[in-house]
Order: structure tokens, then sequence, then C-alpha cells
């Protein structure tokens, strides 16, 4: 349920309004939008009489939200979301593209990939330092000393960080380092840890997992919002169909569908979607083209050698002959790098 207040309704009216939502034992999200207050109804609608809401003085309309997910839903906010990543935007005009390794392996690694990142046009820096892997026996990366680099790098190039967050205990010293924290598509549904993220206000890039539809995504974005944090990007990263040429496939389909369903920004990572550095500059350049909001991409100096994803990551040298087809991909759908 949404209620919309009046321009004139007065800071009584509106208190009135999230008192009585209360005494109802709903949950009311208090936001702005366009200048009129806006309260979103969170919580057991069953039964609820809006009529008796309609009624409330200060209330210009009362609508019932078509959709489960309901602070993430385009009813509770049709202009699109900007998030502020230290001073970069992500859901404007502007494409946000967030690129490195998909580890972090060395100093020398990062800083040779943030650099080659930032004169190519990239804004963010990528890399993992807690890294979900599907064997335990596989390399788990760096961990806090991996945090530490990132953070280096960010002070050498300027680039804000992105960087996985795999449990709730670990949220805050990723904090402590990231600018934005990543959610994997394994801990999509990893309700703990939505809730964890959700209580700070730091940006969170909230992958899509593997094996889920848009709507479950959408419910997950739902739980971070839920708890205060509108600080929410997501990210198609491909998922798993019969087809074993590629690592996942990207549902291209999600991304007009997000924007069509969704106010939050919407990425897209080629790497993941594919599995193969020789599909990633195509596919990326036909995501801007779908409307994607920005970019994930792995980079990385020696994919030969690279620790983890090596078949996956471009070159910087690949990665900058990416950045100009997507500077001419997105000025023909009104969008600039
Ligand atoms: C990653 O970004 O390196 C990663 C592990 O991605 P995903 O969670 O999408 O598999
Ligand atoms: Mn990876």
């Amino acid at each position: 349920m949404i209620i919309t207040m009046k321009l004139g309704a007065t800071e009584a009216d509106i208190r009135y309004v999230l008192k009585r939502a209360q005494s109802l034992g709903l949950k009311p999200h208090l936001s702005e939008q366009g200048g009129q207050k806006v309260i979103g109804l969170l919580g057991d609608l069953h039964g609820l009489d809006s009529d008796s809401l309609r009624a409330l003085r200060g209330v210009d309309k009362v609508q019932r939200s078509t959709r489960p997910f309901r602070l993430a839903s385009r009813d509770f906010r049709s202009e699109g979301s900007v998030i502020q990543v230290r001073g970069c935007p992500v859901g404007g005009n502007l494409l946000a593209v967030m690129a490195g390794p998909c580890s972090v392996e060395t100093r020398d690694q990062l800083l040779t990939t943030a650099l080659a990142v930032r004169d190519a046009g990239g804004r963010m820096l990528r890399g993992g330092a807690f890294k979900p892997r599907s064997s335990p026996y596989s390399w788990q990366g760096l961990a806090e000393e991996g945090l530490r680099i990132l953070a280096d790098a960010r002070e050498a190039t300027g680039l804000a960080i992105v960087t996985e967050v795999m449990s709730p205990e670990q949220v805050p010293l990723v904090s402590r380092y990231a600018d934005v924290l990543q959610i994997g598509a394994r801990n999509m549904q990893n309700y703990a840890l939505l809730n964890a993220v959700g209580e700070t206000r730091m940006p969170v890039l909230l992958k899509r997992s593997m094996m889920s539809t848009v709507e479950e995504l959408l419910l997950c974005a739902e739980y971070i919002l839920s708890n205060g944090n509108p600080n929410v990007i997501l990210c198609e990263r491909g998922i798993r169909t019969f087809e074993t040429y590629t690592r996942n496939t990207l549902d291209i389909n999600a991304v007009p569908l997000l924007k069509e369903l969704t106010h939050l920004p919407v990425v897209v990572d080629p790497s993941h979607a594919t599995g193969k550095s020789s599909l990633v500059r195509a596919v990326s350049r036909a995501a801007i083209a779908a409307g994607a909001d920005g970019l994930l991409i792995e980079v990385h100096p020696d994919p030969e050698n690279a620790w983890s994803d090596g078949f996956q990551s471009i070159t910087p040298r690949e990665f900058g002959q990416l950045m100009e087809e997507i500077r001419v991909i997105g000025t023909a759908v009104g969008r600039t790098v």
C-alpha cells in the first residue's frame, strides 16, 4: 500500500498517518518524490481498509501496490533511483563501469589493473578479497590483506572500490575499506546477510543468483530496502540454462524488464554471464544497448596466470577497446561514459 500525501500536508498530518499505520501493526516507510511525501506500508496488508486511510487529513491518494516487492517497485517510486558512490552516480545518465580482477592477488597486479581501468574511463575498481569458490580446495582470497590493497589502489587512483562480503560478521570489516558491498550470486538469498547490509547505508551491489527469477531478485533487494538502506544496485550476471558452451546465459530480457519493474539501477556482468573473454566485448555492447546503467567487468594484466576466472578476464588493452565501443553505443541510446 502506498500513501501519497498532498503537497500542502503538514508535519502533523504526516506524523498522524505514520502513527495510524503503526497502530495497525504496519511498518511505515517515509520518503519523498517530486516534493510530495510518500509513505509505503510494509507488513501484512490483508484486510486493511484503504478507505479509512484515504479519509485521513493531508492524504492525496492511497494505492495498493500490485507487486510483492513494494519499496523496490516502480509503483512506489516512478523516477529511477540514482545511487551515489564516492561522487560517482549509478543510475543516471552516466554509465557506471566497474572493472578489475576477479580476485586481488598482489599489490602490483591490482595497481597495474587499477591504473589501466582509470585511464580507460572506468569509474570503479572491482576485486574480491573474500572469494566464494565452488570448491573448498580452491584459493579463497587474501581476506583483510586484499582489502588493504584495494584501499591503497583507491588512494592511488581515486577509483571507488567494489568488493564482496560473504557473511553478516564480515560486514563491519568490509565496510571499513569498501565503497560498494558486493553480494555474490551464491549469497543472493542469504537473508541474514541481506538484513546486515540493510542496516548500513553503504551502496550494495546485489547479484542475481544463477537459479533465481527476477521476482526473487527483487524480493532480495526488498530485504535491504526494508531495513532502511535505499542504496541498492542490481546486477544481472547470467543464469543457468541447458547451454554448456558458455558458463551461464545472460538473461538480456532481465535488463529492460527490471527497468520496467523497479526504480533501482541495473548493471550487467558480461564476464560471469559468458565465462569467455572472447565474448565479453559483444555482450557488453548488447547490455548497454538494452538499457543497462553500467557494467561489471573482469580485467587482468595476465589472464593466463590469473588465480581465479582468468578464462573470462580481458586484458587492459581489450578493456580500453571495449570502453571506446561503449562510448559509441552509449551515445546512440542517450548515455555518456
Ligand atoms: C565475482 O564477481 O567475482 C563473483 C564471484 O561473481 P558471482 O557471484 O556473480 O558468481
Ligand atoms: Mn570472478
